[in-house]
């Protein structure tokens, strides 16, 4: 395969940065890769939790731990002081380095797989705080009812398998192992419906029987892949949960600290205009909104369909 420099400009897609801003208590705030805050006003639950972003230095030859600075810098731009729930959605190191230490800071329970458990108990979370779901398991946090349905990640998958035992770090970027890969679906009791598919993976039928207006939709190396697998991705999520809206999400460099401009990943890691390429093509032909979220921004994509 020949190397291929630099990354797509994301200011071609420029008008698709358009989900309707929040404006009542309810909003969807994008923190970078598949971190979401889930905010209706009296209750909140996060995806992830992922702010520290190390380097690809560090990921690559060093050993990787929570920044407390850019955690802390993080919540208190979003003014988040209190979350039910911390939700990683695979725990490779772009998604849970910082999910124990989020939960612990802001009084939430730590809930996925027997690998995001290991990431609690690493960082000192005790059991109470940690709660352990198996795949199409439902539980109620805050004001919202969400169902985990057990996914893939989408390949090459660069460090698989489980997390068997608690993960201390500093360690190695290598020990946050994949863990299960979640489809997370979410229903609010203002009717809101998302899935919430954190890799761009899927397993044949598993969303089968959901239902979700609105699909946050995991792109990172989805661009790597073969048209017939991005046109399988987007049949067995959006088009499966009869979505009318995908918000895009992992599709920013993540070895760049929150604080600077998002900006693609690079070629040799994805290629966001070719999945731009497929995507919207199959957006326009199943009239499915296709947005980019805003990073920071307050957000309410069920707004547009009303
Ligand atoms: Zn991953």
């Amino acid at each position: 395969m020949r190397l291929r420099l630099g990354r797509p400009d994301l200011a071609q897609y420029a008008d698709r940065f358009d989900v309707p801003a929040a404006d009542g208590d309810f909003s969807v705030t994008f923190l970078g890769v598949s971190t979401l805050l889930i905010d209706d006003g009296e209750s909140a639950v996060m995806t992830d939790g992922y702010f520290s972003r190390p380097s690809l230095f560090k990921v690559g030859l060093g050993r990787v731990t929570p920044d407390p600075d850019r955690i802390n810098a993080a919540l208190a731009r979003t003014s988040v002081t209190r979350l039910e729930g911390v939700l990683p959605v695979h725990t490779h190191v772009d998604h849970a380095l910082d999910s124990a230490v989020v939960a612990e800071q802001t009084g939430a329970l730590l809930v996925g797989g027997e690998s995001a458990a290991n990431i609690g108990r690493g960082a000192g979370l005790t059991e109470q705080r940690i709660r352990v779901v198996a795949s199409g398991q439902s539980l109620r946090v805050g004001g919202f009812d969400l169902t985990w349905v057990e996914s893939d990640h989408c390949p090459p998958d660069r460090f698989p398998g489980h997390i068997t035992e608690p993960v201390v770090p500093p360690t190695k970027a290598k020990n946050y192992r994949c863990g299960e890969a979640w489809s997370l679906l979410l229903r609010h009791n203002s009717g809101r419906t998302a899935l919430i598919q954190g890799s761009a993976g899927y397993v044949p039928g598993a969303l089968t029987g959901h239902r979700a207006d609105v699909a946050y939709l995991g792109v990172g190396q989805l661009g790597l892949q073969g048209e017939d697998y991005i046109r399988a991705y987007w049949a067995e999520t959006v088009q499966t949960v009869g979505a009318r809206s995908a918000v895009l999400i992992h599709w920013d460099d993540f070895f760049r600290p929150l604080d600077e401009p998002l900006r693609a990943l690079p070629y040799a890691g994805d290629d966001l205009d070719v999945t731009m390429r497929v995507l919207g093509r199959l957006a326009a032909d199943q009239a499915v909104e296709l947005h980019f979220p805003t990073v920071w921004q307050r957000e309410d994509p069920w707004a547009s369909l009303r």
